[in-house]
């Protein structure tokens, strides 16, 4: 009978985080295993093919920083990398340092269990089973998709489409196309299909903040001048709010102080230049409402001088708080709306009624389609994690564990799930920062406690559940200084149906990293190691 292959460490997920897990684990005489259910690397990359995905980081940002060599080899092409040139990053990276041969593609983890009397996880994948001293949760924050069970969806006679799972045949040419949903993957898939499609119907529940984006080819100038001093760019960059847009800088300044000409001077200046840099215009945008509605109604007037027909601009103005949602970037996303055949439907009231074989029916009305894309987002943070049985001591599950919200410490470790870390997870700032950067913190932190664990003979970590409870509350109390609870967004677990709702990320970084760095000089304050 063949034993079950014994390894120090199982990682599950070979995107970004998985991948410089296993380098990083490899280099410290670890055994490593990732274990990815997709047929290749670059998780959210890998998985996101719709028309127009791409990231909305800068490329020079959004990248790995850890080895200066890559970082200087690599050329990205745009400013803002498409899904193709990113998915290649992350091959590339791979092959650079010879990671393959340590992945195991097209293999779902199902569960694991802990056991106590050998201190170590029993790992269940659909091809075999391992046995890990150390499980690292590298799932990813949105990729597990969330669709909606909209009444009728089974009897519809046209083809359904998930943003996150688009397969390689798609052609919308000609096509009659209804759209569900307006974030940030529908903001950059609507001004795409627009051009290939007969009609195009999008199913708005909410109005998005966007801004533009302002891609384009990469400024060779811009990029000789990062690659000059990469390294001081990254720095900067870890010492911004989200981990990165050094370039464009932060404004200290109240937006409520600041006088309404030279206000709007300054939004129009961060408008020019496109991305996120907007929401560093001012420094209260997410704390004061006051503030926050000054930047909102600056972009409310953008959006009603760009849209032609005033009932459909009105509608595509949002009225929750800047930036409470995450906000969008786009190319010629409010511009599409002046095409003839796009046609916004509002489904804010009752929501999409049904669907029929032919189309879509909202507030009585049948819009007839033969594709319905769903960008309905995902059930971000706790899904990806949740969706495996995992199975800590005593028996308790991670169901029953995170069943009114997710509990941890530092993000990273769960009370009676030893020797188990989830990267970038909730309760650390992940989808609030640049998730590489987020990543690559985690990462170092992991290796740095596997270390210290080796070095002083431990063979267990485990968070105390005071700690985490602890850390909960800092989490809640953080973001209740700010704006971001109040909105229903998918921090929250609001697009979830039945999803608890909790602030999930914590507002807060750099601060954070200095936070994880004390608790590891501090010999790991609120773990218990043995
Ligand atoms: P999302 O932000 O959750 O947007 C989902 C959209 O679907 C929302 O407009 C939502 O409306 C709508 N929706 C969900 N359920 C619905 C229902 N039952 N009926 C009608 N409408 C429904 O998802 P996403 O656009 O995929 O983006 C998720 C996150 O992924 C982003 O915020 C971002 O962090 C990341 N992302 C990044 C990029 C990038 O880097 N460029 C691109 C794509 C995604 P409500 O708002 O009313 O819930």
């Amino acid at each position: 009978m063949d034993r079950t292959p014994e390894i120090d460490v199982l990682v599950v997920g070979a995107g970004f985080g998985g991948l410089f897990l296993l380098h990083r684990l490899r280099g410290l005489g670890l055994s490593t295993v990732v274990v990815e259910t997709g047929s290749d690397v670059g998780g959210t990359w890998y998985w996101n093919r719709y028309p127009g995905a791409r990231c909305d980081i800068e490329s020079l940002e959004y990248s790995f920083s850890f080895d200066e060599e890559l970082q200087q080899e690599w050329h990205w092409s745009e400013r803002y990398a498409a899904q193709p040139e990113i998915l290649d990053y992350a091959r590339h990276v791979a092959d650079r340092f010879d990671l393959r041969r340590d992945i195991r593609f097209d293999t779902r983890v199902t569960g694991a269990v802990w056991d106590d009397t050998v201190e170590r996880w029993q790992v269940a994948t659909d091809a075999g089973g391992w046995s890990a001293r150390f499980v690292v949760m590298a799932t990813g924050t949105l990729s597990a998709p969330n669709a909606p069970d909209f009444p009728g969806l089974d009897s519809f006679a046209g083809r359904v489409l998930h943003t996150a799972r688009w397969p390689d045949d798609v052609d919308l040419t000609g096509r009659r196309v209804a759209v569900v949903g307006t974030g940030s993957t529908a903001i950059q898939a609507i001004p795409l299909i627009a051009e290939v499609a007969d009609e195009l119907y999008v199913l708005q529940r909410t109005a998005t903040y966007s801004v533009p984006a302002r891609n384009g080819p990469l400024d060779p100038a811009v990029e000789a001048a990062v690659k000059a001093d990469y390294a001081g760019l990254r720095a900067r960059d870890r010492q911004m709010p989200g981990g990165f847009g050094s370039r464009f800088g932060w404004n200290d300044a109240s937006a409520v102080a600041t006088d309404p000409a030279e206000r709007d001077a300054e939004l129009e200046r961060r408008w020019r230049i496109g991305g996120f840099a907007f929401l560093g215009a001012f420094a209260d945008v997410i704390l004061d409402p006051a503030a926050n509605e000054l930047v909102a109604d600056f972009v409310r007037r953008k959006i009603r001088a760009t849209v032609h027909d005033p009932a459909t601009a009105e509608l595509l103005c949002p009225t929750q708080p800047i930036a409470c949602k995450r906000m969008c970037l786009d190319t010629g996303y409010y511009e599409t709306f002046n095409r003839p055949n796009v046609h916004l439907v509002d489904v804010s009231g009752a929501g999409i009624e049904r669907i029929t074989p032919g189309g879509v029916v909202v507030a009585g009305v049948e819009y007839a389609v033969d594709t319905i894309v769903l960008a309905t987002g995902f059930d971000a943070l706790t899904g990806a994690v949740m969706r495996v049985d995992l199975v800590g001591r005593d028996g308790r599950s991670i169901r029953d564990a995170w069943s009114a919200g997710p509990v941890n410490l530092l993000g990273l470790a769960v009370p009676d799930f030893p020797n188990l870390f989830v990267l970038t997870g909730p309760g650390s700032p992940s989808v609030l920062t640049n998730m590489i950067v987020s990543i690559e913190e985690h990462v170092e932190w992991i290796a740095e406690a596997l270390v210290h664990l080796r070095d002083h003979a431990c063979s267990v970590i485990e968070a105390t559940a005071e700690a985490a409870d602890a850390w909960v509350d800092h989490v809640n109390l953080v973001a209740s200084f700010t704006l971001y609870p109040s909105c229903n967004s998918w921090y929250l677990g609001a697009n979830v149906a039945g999803k608890p709702r909790v602030f999930m990320p914590l507002p807060g970084f750099p601060a954070y990293v200095e936070r994880c760095r004390d608790v590891a000089r501090s010999g790991y304050e609120g773990f218990r190691l043995s």
